[in-house]
């Protein structure tokens, strides 16, 4: 069977100057894979490759085994891969419930109206904030928005840039337990993180990337191994 969503060879270069080398991994229907790695290490790099938003020059991007390369970001996302960017990009005058319908434009299914009140159930903060400005809302909510409408498309696989950064422990806390959530809802999820040892504690794996390569593949165990975290830095 082929994989959820597989990424083979996948080489990125801007102008001459390359980002990613050999990339390949896989991540199946609910598991966590998580990407860490140093800052310009190449893992926003990675998120906008499968997505489409930056061109591969060589390499394989698959969803249930059919090819990706090429295609459009609007036609990746139809296909069901959802992005979470980096700074959430959400529309700040616009209220929760009207960013969560633009989100509903790039759905798969019918039912709109059972995918909203899916969300809201993962996300019960987001329902009294329904009618606020998404501007207004913390950066705890804000981040659920943002998860909320990548969700609301009905993704088989979420990608997530950083969604931790900025914000509090007990915030934190709060998305890393959603995304255990929505693992469990059989989603594949592919996590880019700065927060290397909750990544690496949460995720069925963790590849390491330094240098646009990937250098060493963590599981859970490892998280607690200090000596293996630093030289994962450190590879
Ligand atoms: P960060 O944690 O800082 O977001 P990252 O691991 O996500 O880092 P990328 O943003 O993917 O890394 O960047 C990988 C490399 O590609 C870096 O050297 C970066 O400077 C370069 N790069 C990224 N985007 C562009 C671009 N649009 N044009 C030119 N070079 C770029």
């Amino acid at each position: 069977m082929s994989a959820t969503l597989e990424v083979r060879g996948l080489e990125v270069a801007y102008g001459t100057v390359p980002a990613l080398r050999d990339v390949s991994f896989t991540v199946d229907e609910g598991e966590i894979v998580g990407l860490i790695g140093p800052n310009g290490a190449g893992k926003s790099t990675t998120l906008h490759a499968i997505t489409g938003l930056v061109p591969a020059t060589t390499g394989d991007v698959s969803l249930e085994g059919a090819p990706l390369r090429g295609k459009p970001p609007e036609k990746i996302a139809s296909a069901g891969i959802a992005l979470v960017p980096e700074g959430r990009r959400l529309f700040a005058e616009l209220t929760v419930e009207e960013n969560l319908r633009l989100g509903l434009a790039a759905r798969r299914k019918q039912g709109d109206e059972e995918a909203l009140a899916e969300v809201f159930e993962l996300f019960p903060a987001l329902v009294d904030a329904r009618r606020r400005s998404a501007g207004v809302l913390s950066g705890g909510q804000q981040q659920q928005l943002a998860i909320a409408r990548a969700l609301v498309s009905s993704p088989s696989v979420l990608l997530l840039d950083e969604p931790s950064l900025g914000l509090a422990p007990t915030v934190v806390d709060l998305v890393f337990s959603t995304l255990q959530q929505i693992r469990e809802r059989g989603i594949a999820v592919l996590l880019v993180e700065q927060r290397a040892q909750r990544t690496v504690a949460l995720a069925d794996r963790t590849h390491v990337l330094a240098n646009g390569e990937l250098r060493l593949t963590l599981t859970p165990d490892d998280a607690a191994d200090t000596d293996r975290m630093v030289a994962a830095y450190l590879s």
